[in-house]
């Protein structure tokens, strides 16, 4: 099948296809939407996200919806808000020429009773977040005992957020006979556990390899120190001046420090986790859908549901815990045939994390080197310089100035004129990376870095949870003290009511004598010394 006319659906479907530029199916679109029209046993799909799932189901449901029956004939579940707000307008996409059908989404964090007021005016098909639809049936307001088709779509992140329960609950009250259809990125235990519940003798289509990421999206990692992590991530988004993508951090506080730090260097990057507020979070999700913001840090339940197509990378900052999150995570780019680039960050300790991944992955992630100061300069450069020849020149509003401008500037030759204009842009650059050292981690640097070894000592402070203390206000603090030009700061340990907190053994004497001079907010810090930590290597 090369074209999305040649599947036999309705033609106000095909005609909303068209609208949406849907020329070619997409290899789950081309697999899944004729089984499913002329088949109604259980389906089991294996695609990631951005492969056209949506419209995978979406078709066959619209499209067998019975019009003149004002009941609820489809539910289709799916993890997140955002995930279901998407789905919810991409059916009333699909169906935009089909107005007698009526669908309505439900979800959570958001007041129940415009939801409620829609269900109760009659749909053919609901979309929902599991806890809110089951809220829904246990006050009554949702029946779905005329249901003959549900879909569970990113079954593997509903269970991974919990759900189970609810997905048990909701399948209770719906008839034995009807056409279940589980999408999911990858098939853990549990999602095979939850198929053979509730599915009869599944068919299963799988677009691309089972378990394994998308082909157009490349894989590499960088091998640094722990210390150097912030550094290289600089460096490859300063190699990729167009870049447009998330950086995944493990936690709330790391996340936020990131992106802290990379706006301070004068980054356009925002934070995305879960102690912001919604109304927070979605100014930051539309700042990013627009391209304001290029760099969205972000925790893996953050981002879930966020649906940009066009991220040029995916930047693990630090590797995941599981080897099928990283799966979930590179499927964020490559989306919609697009290709894509999956960067991980690791240090010495997380190669295993790495194996894991490739192991899951089924592809080889392949080592790449920290791009070095001189690459970079060359790269921005060149990109300034290509922005330059590209700019449109708005005549109408300059040239009133350019007669005073050429003037001014009549002393230097062109040549001159050039490097000038050149340094304004670019000295940042240049004056960053001018004594820029190789990151990499390897057996040559290492060697090297052993001749220039130093040893920790232990800080016991007397600060801790009780002083709202958290590892960032630490680390400012300690800096504050400006005992040397840049402190090295190892293992960081807070507890209810004191810390530990590995610093050079070398300054030992002048940050005891810091700690009692400078007060952390206003408190006192008694400062005591522990025994001397483990050896570490200088930058
Ligand atoms: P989904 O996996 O459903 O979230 O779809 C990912 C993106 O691909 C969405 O922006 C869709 O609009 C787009 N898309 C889906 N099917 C096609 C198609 N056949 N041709 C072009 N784009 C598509």
């Amino acid at each position: 099948m090369t074209k999305f006319t040649d599947i036999i659906l309705p033609e106000p479907l095909l005609r909303a296809a068209a609208d949406l530029n849907y020329e070619t199916p997409t290899p789950i679109q081309a697999q899944v939407i004729p089984w499913l029209l002329e088949n109604d046993a259980d389906l089991i799909a294996l695609a990631q996200t951005g492969t056209g799932k949506t419209a995978a189901f979406g078709f066959p449901v619209l499209s067998q919806t019975d019009i003149e029956k004002l009941v609820v004939q489809a539910i289709i579940l799916c993890p997140t808000r955002e995930l279901c707000l998407q789905i919810g307008h991409d059916l009333q996409s699909f169906s935009k020429y089909m107005p007698r059908i009526r669908s309505t989404v439900v979800y959570g964090g958001a007041p129940i009773y415009k939801q409620k007021e829609a269900l109760q005016s009659g749909v053919h098909i609901v979309v929902g977040t599991p806890g809110r639809v089951n809220d829904f049936i246990r006050q009554g307001v949702l029946k779905l005992d005329t249901v003959n088709r549900l879909v569970l779509d990113e079954a593997d992140e509903m269970l991974n957020m919990g759900f189970k329960e609810d997905l048990f609950e909701i399948m209770k009250h719906t008839p034995a006979q009807k056409q279940t259809l589980l999408f999911s990125a990858t098939m853990p235990k549990e999602v095979a556990k939850l198929a053979q519940t509730f599915m009869t003798d599944p068919h299963q289509i799988t677009a691309g390899n089972q378990n394994q990421g998308a082909d157009n999206i490349q894989h590499y990692y960088y091998k640094v120190h722990a210390r150097d992590k912030y550094k290289a991530l600089k460096r490859i988004a300063d190699m990729s001046p167009k870049i447009y993508g998330i950086i995944f951090c493990r936690t709330r506080n790391e996340t936020q420090e990131i992106a802290d730090k990379l706006q301070h260097d004068g980054y356009n990057a925002d934070a995305l986790h879960g102690d912001l507020s919604q109304g927070q979070r979605e100014l930051v999700m539309s700042r990013f859908r627009s391209k304001y913001v290029q760099l969205l840090v972000a925790t893996d339940v953050a981002a879930r549901g966020l649906d940009v197509d066009d991220l040029t990378h995916i930047i693990n900052y630090s590797a995941p815990t599981e080897p099928d999150i990283y799966i979930h995570r590179s499927g964020r780019t490559g989306r919609a045939g697009k290709s894509g680039i999956s960067l991980t960050i690791i240090h010495s300790k997380e190669i295993a994390a790495l194996k894991a991944m490739e192991k899951r992955l089924g592809r080889e992630i392949i080592p790449a080197k920290v791009p070095g100061g001189r690459e970079i300069c060359e790269k921005q450069l060149f990109h300034f310089i290509d922005t330059v020849e590209r700019i449109e020149v708005d005549n109408a509003q300059i040239d009133s100035f350019l007669p005073n401008v050429y003037k001014k500037l009549s002393w230097l030759s062109r040549e001159e004129l050039i490097q000038r204009f050149v340094s304004v842009e670019f000295n940042r650059f240049l004056n960053y990376y001018k004594d820029a050292s190789d990151l990499d981690f390897g057996p040559e640097q290492a060697s090297r870095e052993e001749k220039k070894s130093f040893a920790f000592k232990t800080f016991k402070l007397s600060l801790g949870y009780a002083q709202n203390l958290t590892k960032r206000e630490l680390m400012r603090y300690i800096n504050q003290l400006k005992v040397t030009r840049s402190i090295e700061i190892g293992q960081i340990d807070i507890f209810p009511d004191f810390c530990l907190v590995e610093l050079d053994a070398e300054y030992a004497e002048q940050l005891l004598k810091a700690f009692a001079r400078h007060k952390y907010k206003g408190i006192p810090v008694n400062a005591a010394l522990g025994e001397p930590a483990r050896r570490n290597k200088r930058r």
